[in-house]
């Protein structure tokens, strides 16, 4: 697919600081330790829907460890996906009796122009799951030869499903207990009481084609992949195992990042497939978390319609920390647009304070674990002192204006 394009990336005068992040699989914040070029996959959009808050919370969470990877002088293999065919976008075309090809299309446009709005760095690679069938049964097809998937027992419809068993190392990456398992593979997709699997865990790769579904055809017979093993299949043919971090929301935690990774594994024989597991808090509004099945989104594209600016977007949800569960509310966007003019006024002096140290702890900040709210603050200090009018040195606001442009993706 195509990705979409990308701002300018100023330099950023000073010394940079290596990234650590909490690997949700270790629990611990570590230092990530990318080559020359680091190497990320973010769970992309299920395009059925506009682009929501919460989306936006995570790919801007993503966004920074871009540029604070940029920042440090890697490249970055970012890759992304669209999964531009499964259950709920073929559910929400029948409910608006819209054709689901056309729904996913025009999504999929709405969701670039609302990433390229936000100042997000695109993707090397922006891949859609229709695009990547044959690389998705190739590698079901090796599962299925390995003994870590097999048909459901079912004569008319034998799914193919891979056995949770397989590497030995199922859960690891979520830490979660069976029970709990067993209620979110339940709640987030999964499919326990199909008769035929071996165990209620057994997450599907490949679903035979059923009268009036899309389907493929395939070695493996007619059908359409599931989920987990598209992802899979796009991060490893692209990054390889044991890339650096692999991305999303809370709510990928599992079963869907935890099956990638049990998928990848298996299919490779090493461990593990990322180094990071990383995840962005929920985002939620009047108390509830902002989902489509609620039906109480707040979309990126209305507030660009009305005229919203996409820095004070950027910096309302900056405000809390990216793993935070967080409300939206008006007095937090009205609480951004004000900084977001103080920012601005205090850059378009002739002068400021020296912002050597301000430049340093907004790294500081962003390279621990991505600590926006401190790293905001920092940028506050020096912002209230060049309004007071202190300080003489010229080449301040620039700095601080560029700083804020390379770190933070906000436009001063
Ligand atoms: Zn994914």
């Amino acid at each position: 697919m195509r990705t979409w394009s990308s701002v300018p990336l100023p330099h950023v005068p000073g010394v940079p600081r290596p990234l650590r992040l909490l690997d949700t699989s270790t629990g611990q914040v570590r230092p990530t330790a990318p080559g020359e070029t680091a190497r990320m996959y973010v769970c992309g959009i299920t395009p059925y829907d506009a682009t929501h808050l919460g989306h936006a919370a995570t790919y801007l969470a993503f966004d920074l460890v871009n540029r604070v990877w940029r920042d440090n002088g890697h490249d970055v293999f970012y890759v992304q996906n669209v999964t531009d065919i499964d259950e709920p976008l073929l559910e929400r075309a029948e409910r608006d009796q819209d054709d689901w090809i056309v729904l996913g299309l025009r999504e999929t446009a709405l969701f670039r122009e609302d990433m390229e709005a936000l100042r997000v760095l695109p993707p090397r690679e922006f891949v859609g799951a229709v695009e990547s069938i044959p690389e998705i049964v190739e590698v079901i097809a090796k599962l299925l030869a390995a003994g870590a998937a097999y048909r459901a027992d079912d004569p008319e419809f034998p799914d193919i499903y891979f056995d949770h068993t397989a590497t030995g190392r199922f859960g690891y990456e979520s830490k979660y207990d069976e029970p709990t398992m067993a209620r979110f593979f339940a709640e987030r997709g999964g499919d326990p009481d199909r008769p035929g699997k071996r165990h209620p865990l057994d997450a599907l790769l490949w679903r035979c084609a059923r009268p009036g579904e899309p389907s493929w055809e395939a070695e493996l017979g007619a059908g359409r992949p599931g989920w987990h093993i598209e992802c899979s299949a796009i991060a490893v043919n692209r990054l390889g195992m044991a890339f650096d971090v692999q991305g999303g929301g809370s709510d990928l935690i599992f079963p869907h990042h935890e099956y990638s990774a049990a998928h990848a594994e298996a299919l490779a024989g090493t461990h593990p497939f990322a180094r990071h597991y990383v995840h962005a808090g929920m985002i939620g509004l009047d108390g509830e978390k902002m989902s489509k099945s609620r039906g109480n989104l707040v979309f990126v594209s209305r507030l660009r319609a009305d005229g919203v600016d996409t820095s004070a977007i950027r910096l309302a949800l900056f405000a809390g920390h990216y793993r935070t569960d967080r409300a939206w509310t008006d007095s937090l966007l009205t609480e951004a647009q004000e900084r977001l003019a103080r920012w601005r006024e205090a850059v378009s002096r002739s002068a400021g304070p020296a912002a050597e140290d301000t430049v340093a702890r907004l790294r500081d900040h962003l390279s621990d674990d991505l600590d926006t709210p401190a790293a905001l603050a920092a940028v506050d200090a020096w912002v209230a002192e060049a309004l007071r009018g202190n300080g003489t040195d010229p080449s301040a606001p620039g700095l601080v204006r560029t700083a804020a442009d390379a770190l933070l993706g906000v436009e001063l």
